[in-house]
């Protein structure tokens, strides 16, 4: 028996339940009325997607990698066969459907989100953004239909973010019109490749570009290009001849994808293989392009593969959505404890859960109106090819995947934690989720590496400011910012402490872009003070820390403005009241966990930081008071948050089958 339980409560179930129930009530002190369902809350898309297709795919637990692989791959071909859901049609049409797709299928397995994945955006994506017309011509079908499986090889052994540094090759032969795809060493392997270890015919493969010259040199590097390479045959998928197959074998998560490994031994491609939408190579052995250098081809050339980017900051919000109800449906229903000769509390009621949970709820919300932007962006910028467009998509991309990605691998554990014993049964999910989730954080670009290119735009539109040129888009708010925040704090506003201030969204707005400003004027000083002694490539890294707390404080000013202008634009009342709510707290923690930095140049003043915190625990406190109908909004398929099912009494007995018990 519980020591909280008192006798009377074991006598009667049901009137404890009913005290339990008025004290629950009792919590309401201020409630807000309920959500409406509205645009704004809208996130069902891709839930009814994984409704239609839940009786079809379960979400596998304990199965072994083989039969996973093939699973994977069955359901695949089912999504298009079958339920003639076609998502390479919507990559380049409609990229929010494609990723809506993806979000959906990703929350039943990770592994199939990520096969998708693999074949229509990064295979089919290359194929269509890099590729021209005749390539989409001879390969659109069989990508589409799924007769065509692919690779997308780029990453090596020796050689993972650093792309420019690949060593395969592909040397045109001209007599014989062809290319040789060569790997010259064994750090040269292509490495981790997806499909490419059980069920791919194609890859795209990356190497460097090599024509024969005339002069002493014989040779000249074109840099890094794409190529179709088939490496296995159609009709008997034995693998092609001079192309060896390994198997990367098991892996920490994502055992569905059959990630392989690519040797190529003088293996001939036609020349028409090359993807030459940024550079070709004629009949003749001459090199055109409209790009002048290496590197704006390169540039181009990545600036096309955004889309992997795109779609995995759009998942990762997903799977935190998944995890967060959960955790949250989870600690609503479980209680642990309690007042003397009381009944027990549900342990959401307990502050310290409130705090794991409220503000990671809450930045659910906020990432949600932020990659929802970020597709809009990116659906406009497929649309435009505007130049401008391109490099404001390349720096939100990589800007959003990594914080997200980073923020949902930290919150899976806080969750996991947060469900106690039962958060560990697998059947739960959420280790998997966790373990399946985690290379979020490399693949597509490591968070490291991708926060350091937003540091470096941010610095570009730095001097370029003071240099008169224009700023980007989504960088805008520097024009206005930077004499606005570089002076010094107003010391009467440092002290203001309403609540209706601190809820203020200028106030909460200001703190961020301030933060933002004073780091990158400080880093742009910094690094001009190191390259003198250090050179460009030794004050970068002197700097290094400071420049990732830069790019990630630019990130959270982009995301609270999104969530702001979200806010404004919810046009029922009772869901923008709720959503004030979720996004104060957003803003406020945020501020709060990074006071130091406001106090220490007086930007806060101690009477304004005390009421932040208390303002921020209470709006914790409010926001549990809305938690369920909050992670309702989400509208998460029960079949893929078991746990908190198996924690409602009259559904004990499905956790108990489960383990064994008649
Ligand atoms: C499951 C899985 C699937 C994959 N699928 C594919 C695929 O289908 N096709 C494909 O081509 N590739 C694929 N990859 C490869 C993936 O894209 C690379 O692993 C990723 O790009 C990182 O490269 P790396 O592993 O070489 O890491 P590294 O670049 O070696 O990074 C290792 C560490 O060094 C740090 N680091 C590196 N450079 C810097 C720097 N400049 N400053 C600070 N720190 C730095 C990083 O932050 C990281 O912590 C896959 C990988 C995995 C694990």
């Amino acid at each position: 028996m519980n020591p909280n339980q008192t006798a009377e409560d074991e006598q009667h179930p049901s009137i404890a339940a009913v005290n339990r129930r008025i004290q629950w009530l009792s919590l309401h002190l201020t409630p807000l009325p309920p959500l409406q369902p509205s645009p704004q809350l809208n996130m069902l898309t891709c839930a009814k997607s994984a409704n239609k297709l839940e009786a079809r795919f379960a979400n596998p637990v304990g199965i072994p990698m083989k039969e996973h692989r093939e699973l994977c791959m069955r359901q695949l071909v089912a999504l298009v066969r079958e339920a003639k859901i076609k998502p390479f049609r919507y990559v380049v049409d409609d990229p929010a459907k494609y990723f809506a797709i993806t979000e959906a299928v990703g929350s039943i397995d990770v592994s199939l989100g990520i096969k998708l994945g693999v074949q229509f955006s990064l295979w089919g994506g290359s194929v269509l953004n890099l590729g021209t017309k005749k390539h989409r011509d001879k390969y659109f079908d069989g990508i589409d239909n799924v007769d065509y499986p692919g690779c997308f090889a780029m990453t090596e052994l020796h050689h993972g973010s650093n792309v420019q540094g690949l060593q395969t090759t592909a040397t045109f032969d001209p007599v014989t019109d062809e290319f040789i795809i060569d790997t010259p060493n064994d750090g040269a392997i292509k490495w981790w490749i997806g499909n490419a270890a059980v069920h791919g015919k194609f890859a795209s493969v990356f190497a460097k570009l090599i024509l024969p010259t005339h002069d002493s040199k014989k040779i000249s590097d074109m840099g890094v290009h794409a190529f179709i390479v088939p490496i296995r045959d159609l009709e008997t998928h034995q693998t092609l001849p001079g192309i060896e197959i390994q198997d990367c074998g098991h892996k920490i998560g994502l055992n569905g994808v059959d990630n392989g490994a690519l040797r190529f031994r003088s293996v001939r491609i036609p020349r028409d293989n090359l993807l030459n939408r940024f550079g070709d190579v004629c009949r003749d052995g001459k090199y055109t392009s409209s790009l002048p250098t290496i590197n704006k081809r390169f540039a181009a050339m990545l600036g096309e593969l955004v889309g992997g980017r795109v779609g995995l900051a759009y998942s990762s919000v997903g799977f935190l959505k998944v995890s967060v109800t959960i955790a949250v449906r989870y600690s609503l229903l479980r209680q642990q404890f309690g007042p003397a000769e009381q009944p027990e509390v549900s342990i959401l009621d307990y502050q310290s859960q409130q705090h794991k949970l409220m503000p990671m709820l809450a930045s659910t919300y906020a990432f949600h109106f932020a990659t929802e932007y970020l597709v809009e962006k990116y659906s406009e910028m497929k649309k435009m090819h505007d130049e401008q467009l391109v490099a404001d998509v390349h720096a939100l991309s990589a800007g959003l995947k990594a914080y997200v990605t980073s923020y949902t691998a930290k919150s899976l554990c806080t969750c996991r934690e947060a469900c106690g014993g039962h958060g560990y049964a697998a059947v739960n999910r959420i280790g998997s989720l966790r373990n399946d989730h985690d290379i979020f954080q490399t693949f597509e670009g490591d968070n490291t590496v991708l926060l350091q290119q937003v540091a470096a735009d941010l610095l570009k539109q730095y001097k370029d400011k003071f240099q008169g040129g224009t700023l980007s888009v989504t960088w805008n708010y520097l024009r206005e910012s930077m004499n606005l925040y570089l002076s010094q704090p107003n010391p009467i506003i440092a002290r203001w402490e309403s609540t209706d201030h601190l809820r203020d969204p200028k106030f909460q707005l200001d703190a961020f872009r301030y933060r933002t400003s004073k780091l990158l004027q400080s880093a742009a000083a910094r690094l001009r003070k190191h390259s003198k002694t250090l050179g460009s490539f030794g004050a970068w890294n002197r700097c290094q820390n400071h420049l990732l707390t830069l790019a990630e404080s630019h990130i959270e000013s982009v995301i609270l403005a999104r969530f702001i202008e979200a806010v404004k634009n919810c046009p029922d009342s009772s869901s923008r009241a709720a959503l004030k709510l979720v996004c104060d707290l957003y803003a406020l923690d945020r501020i709060w966990n990074d006071i130091g930095t406001y106090r220490n140049v007086d930007y806060i003043a101690p009477n304004k930081a005390k009421a932040i915190h208390k303002l921020t625990d209470y709006l914790c406190y409010q926001v549990r008071n809305i938690a369920g109908e909050l992670v309702d909004g989400f509208d998460i398929p029960a079949s893929v948050t078991r746990a908190p099912i198996a924690m409602q009494s009259e559904a004990y007995s499905q956790y108990t089958h489960h383990v064994g018990f008649q």
